[in-house]
């Protein structure tokens, strides 16, 4: 097992002079055996970060370290670290036994018996031991995934890459090889680095999640923390399925009690102290509610005009709007909706979530 800490790590890539800089100032420290996701947008720098801990790419500045040792400068094979990419890599010609034992061949560490004998064993870890004689084209998506993860494990790596392991794959079995991964590497106890653009599954996944935007870190923490305490707007929005709403408002405190204006009818008063967040020197904040945090009331709250109805089973996603500002909702499905519908939507105050308009940081 080992930590892996990458400190002040910056990558621009430099392609005919077009510098862009995919990677800005990385800090972060993953501990031993842990499990841990960066999610992010599309472009946002997750692979680049994944190749560079693999030392598949260069650091620009910055480093990287494994344990007590700084391995920036060290090659690839030499790192003790495995990777499993999205499209699995597996060679269509060999068997999977020989798909399997292929990295173990190609070291001279290993003798042909060592090598069969976790050849076998990592088969039968992954359930795949009547498939050794098969080739990859004869598999399904699902069992070339558990190739594409044997052979990465045979070598009881130091570290276990993932770069969107299993976006090839359909949904049902998507979630059983989040599950598959997630054993293998309690089972194993290896530190784990996974990447994906699919928030539901870094939330479902990591023991702590890496949120990424243009480059930079923007926060890490256990999944409930980073959802619950987002940092900012980004990671706010990011989080959450439908996303959280935003609106522009202004604030205005007298005695003691908070008024949020915003768009069209949306008006909401509430006590200053049953808000966790200070208002004092603001009046413009964008205030944050989450889709599941909306209620409909009889009377007070907010007007709105329900424009959509998705249903969803027990509950329903309701698109509602005010003064040309949309709002979501996530309610129950035994509370009935039509299109055009003119109702009451209201939030308790400790549901708000509060942000700097300028700069989308979160008010504390
Ligand atoms: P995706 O999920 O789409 O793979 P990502 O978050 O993994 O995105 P990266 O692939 O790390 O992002 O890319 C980050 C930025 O660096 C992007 O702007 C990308 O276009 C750029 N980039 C990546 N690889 C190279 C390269 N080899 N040369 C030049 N630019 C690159």
């Amino acid at each position: 097992m080992t930590s892996i800490e990458l400190e002040s790590v910056d990558k621009i890539y430099d392609p005919s002079g077009q510098a862009v800089q995919a990677v800005d100032d990385m800090n972060i420290s993953i501990q031993d055996g842990e499990f841990l996701v960066f999610v992010g947008p599309s472009g946002c720098g997750k692979t680049t970060t994944l190749r560079m801990i693999a030392g598949l790419e260069s650091v620009t500045s910055g480093s990287i370290v494994f344990g007590d040792e700084d391995v920036t400068d060290v090659r690839p094979r030499e790192r003790g670290v495995a990777m499993v990419f999205q499209d699995y890599a597996l060679y269509p010609h060999m068997t999977v036994r020989k798909n399997i034992g292929f990295g173990l061949r190609l070291s001279s560490d290993y003798s042909e018996q060592e090598i069969e004998r976790r050849v076998e064993e990592t088969a039968e870890m992954l359930g795949i031991e009547d498939l050794l004689g098969d080739r990859p084209g004869e598999l399904s998506g699902g069992q070339q995934q558990r190739v594409a993860l044997g052979r990465a494990i045979v070598r009881d790596p130091t570290v276990f890459l993932l770069d969107e392991p299993l976006s090839n794959l359909d949904a049902k079995l998507r979630d059983d090889m989040r599950k598959e991964i997630l054993r293998l590497q309690r089972e194993l106890d290896v530190t784990s680095v996974y990447v994906t653009h699919d928030q539901t599954e870094a939330m479902a996944m990591g023991d702590r999640i890496a949120v990424m935007n243009e480059g930079e870190l923007q926060q890490v923490g256990p999944p409930e923390e980073v959802y619950l305490d987002p940092a900012n707007e980004f990671v706010a929005g990011f989080l959450g399925s439908p996303s959280m709403n935003f609106l522009e408002t202004s604030v205005e405190s007298v005695d003691g009690t908070a008024r949020f204006d915003g768009p069209g009818e949306f008006t909401y008063e509430r006590s200053i102290d049953s808000l966790s967040a200070t208002l004092e020197g603001y009046d413009r904040v964008t205030v944050g509610i989450r889709p599941e945090d909306v209620s409909i009331v009889e009377s007070g709250g907010v007007p709105v005009e329900v424009t959509v109805v998705e249903a969803m089973g027990d509950e329903n996603v309701v698109y509602l709007e005010t003064g040309g500002v949309e709002l979501t909702g996530r309610i129950d499905s035994h509370v009935r909706f039509s299109r055009g519908d003119r109702v009451r939507i209201d939030f308790a105050p400790d549901d708000l979530y509060l942000f700097e308009p300028e700069t989308g940081e979160a008010i504390e």
